[in-house]
């Protein structure tokens, strides 16, 4: 049976802009990847959209976002499902994250990104990693949900907080993920998001740090120029201690 990678998205370019590369290279394995985007970043997440249509209406924003969201899923190769929960404050209430349970239990998803669950800087994208977090060890609990699948976890992976600010959000990565093959194609999905312009020398900006610290770590067993960079939730399991796989040389 494939493998399926869930990625869980508080506004629309969210996961793009944090995993692009990551869900690529994973599409590259033969992956199955969804996206689930909580909102379409229509109040919070669409300043270039405002500034050019001030009497423009949210349903119209939401229309021209969904479209770009879409875009880029298509460009990168995944899936994407839209839930339209209402952005700046999104709000994540019990029958929303029953939404996530199911889908989780539905789509059995081996691995698992989403937002890390503290962001002061933006409340939606902590809330979503809660809601997310919150949702999977509900899908552990054996009977959480009537007429389900059996029970399980994923292993999840938070990505990027909003600006890389450690000293607010205690975001400590301890997972980089090389992307130099894929940035590229990373930058032209995340061109998609006319209505965010900045995010394409945001993020080339932040791969390009990332990948300054995956070099540092690698110590010449591959030079890294562009990263991601995740952190756990879950702890490993496994039958060996996990090992890199840059390759020494
Ligand atoms: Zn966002």
């Amino acid at each position: 049976m494939g493998k399926n990678m869930l990625v869980v998205s508080a506004h629309g370019a969210d996961w793009c802009t944090r995993s692009g590369g990551t869900i690529l290279k994973y599409i590259e394995k033969g992956y199955r990847v969804k996206i689930l985007a909580l909102t379409f970043g229509e109040r919070g997440e669409s300043g270039a959209y405002w500034k050019a249509k001030p009497n423009s209406t949210v349903q119209a924003c939401k229309d021209c976002r969904k479209g770009e969201a879409q875009a880029a899923a298509d460009f990168i190769g995944a899936e994407i499902e839209f839930y339209d929960f209402d952005d700046y404050p999104l709000q994540m209430d019990v029958e929303r994250i029953r939404v996530l349970i199911y889908k989780i239990l539905e789509f059995r998803p081996d691995i698992v990104l989403t937002h890390w669950i503290d962001d002061p800087m933006n409340v939606d994208h902590e809330v979503t990693g809660k809601a997310v977090t919150r949702a999977i060890s509900c899908a552990g609990m054996l009977g959480a949900l009537p007429n389900t699948p059996n029970h399980f976890i994923p292993d999840v992976f938070f990505f990027e907080t909003t600006i890389p600010l450690p000293e607010f959000n205690h975001f400590i990565p301890d997972t980089y993920i090389d992307i130099g093959n894929v940035i590229d194609k990373k930058l032209e999905a995340v061109a998609c998001f006319k209505a965010q312009p900045q995010l394409i020398n945001m993020y080339r900006n932040c791969a390009l740090n990332r990948g300054q610290q995956a070099n540092d770590w690698s110590r010449g067993r591959r030079s890294i120029e562009y990263a991601e960079a995740f952190k756990r939730w879950n702890p490993y399991l496994g039958d060996m201690l996990p090992e890199s796989t840059i390759s020494i040389g």
